[in-house]
């Protein structure tokens, strides 16, 4: 299991809709760095980090390839299943950029799967669900508009778990929420996120109008003490995104019960090693999570399917289909949302492999 060589592909996946955030922050499209890792015995496990952007979270698609560069001559041949070991290979060879670290971590997960024929689910603890729920991510819009993304994800992918964006204009926010509740079917659950764009006051006011709905309130401060002072002084249920950047964050957590929820995202906490052990304390601790990705194609979505499979279906929030706003398909066949649900190939490994006319060449290879 020796790795051979390591391959990285890059890939511009446009959106099929103009994506807004708080801020005024907009995004066309995304670019993706993905990652072959060759065995010595031939077996080549798929990878990808593809952050949301430059400016969603520290990090940025550049800054993954550089990574890449640094890392992966001292990354060959390293043992591909040996992933503990693997891990700690890399903080050798680079500090932090934790998302890069994701693509060769993921790529090993899959060749190691693909080793033992096994899914990762299994590897990842075992199979506890065969669907997955689904979150949809509706972007920032004006109340019609924002009302019709539901109805529209709701009849045409059976959509029943909703994230709607709070942009920090809170009269037109409210309006949002106002005739997103107006509309909800009792057996859906809605989230708003505010993206870290909400100032102290603000996000305080907002939780108290959140609090008439029930509701869950995403990431409303900049900062981990601002996110405090809101669990502190308001009762809507908090989830926490963007600032829960890893262990670190868990620690304080547990011990200050900031929030009732988390945003997993694989790529943020440095990979799917890191990212089951973040799970496994969470449901040591009654945590549930929305387990999701920064962004990517049918291969990052892959890897979010496994881990969530692998978790108790009580701790599983929502999953998100990273790919649900994408313009192309890196990996044919792979399968969509359907009645609010993925289900996975049931494959070994990730269970997906890129369609290699995506990827055209490599950007860079090491061997
Ligand atoms: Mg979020």
């Amino acid at each position: 299991m020796k790795i051979r060589r390591i391959d990285i592909y890059r890939v511009e996946i446009p959106l099929t809709v103009e994506y807004g955030m708080s801020g005024g922050r907009v995004w066309r499209s995304l670019d993706a760095t993905i990652v072959g890792v060759t065995t010595e015995s031939g077996i080549i496990g798929w990878g990808e980090s593809c952050p949301w952007g430059p400016n969603y979270l520290p990090g940025h698609a550049g800054g993954v390839r550089a990574s890449l560069d640094e890392m992966a001559p001292g990354l060959i041949g390293l043992q591909a299943n040996e992933m503990d070991k693997l891990n700690q290979a890399m903080d050798q060879l680079l500090a932090g950029h934790g998302y890069a670290k994701h693509a060769i971590d993921m790529a090993c997960w899959d060749a190691f799967g693909k080793s033992v024929n096994l899914p990762l689910s299994v590897l990842l603890g075992g199979i506890y669900q065969e669907t997955l729920p689904c979150v949809a991510s509706v972007s920032t819009n004006d109340a019609q508009k924002v009302v019709e993304n539901v109805r529209e994800d709701r009849e045409k992918s059976g959509y029943s778990i909703f994230s709607c964006k709070i942009t920090g204009d809170l009269s037109k926010d409210f309006q949002v929420v106002k005739a997103v509740m107006e509309q909800a079917e009792p057996h859906e659950s809605y989230i708003f996120d505010a993206n870290m764009g909400l100032n102290l006051p603000d996000a305080l006011c907002c939780a108290e109008f959140l609090s008439r709905y029930n509701v869950v309130f995403e990431q409303p401060g900049k900062t981990y003490e601002e996110f405090h002072a809101v669990r502190k002084r308001t009762r809507v249920p908090l989830m926490m995104d963007e600032i829960f950047t890893g262990m670190e964050t868990m620690w304080r957590i547990i011990s200050d019960k900031t929030c009732e929820l988390i945003n997993l995202k694989i790529a943020k906490v440095g990979g799917l090693s890191r990212a089951r052990l973040i799970r496994d304390i969470c449901v040591a601790h009654g945590m549930p999570m929305s387990i999701q990705c920064c962004g990517g194609s049918e291969i990052t979505r892959a890897a979010i399917i496994h881990l969530a499979q692998s978790t108790r279906p009580q701790y599983v929030h929502s999953i998100w289909d990273c790919a649900e706003l994408n313009g192309i398909k890196v990996v044919r066949d792979a399968g969509e949302v359907e009645e609010g649900v993925l289900r996975p190939s049931g494959l070994p490994g990730l269970g997906v492999a890129p369609d290699m006319a995506m990827l055209g060449p490599p950007v860079a290879s090491y061997l």
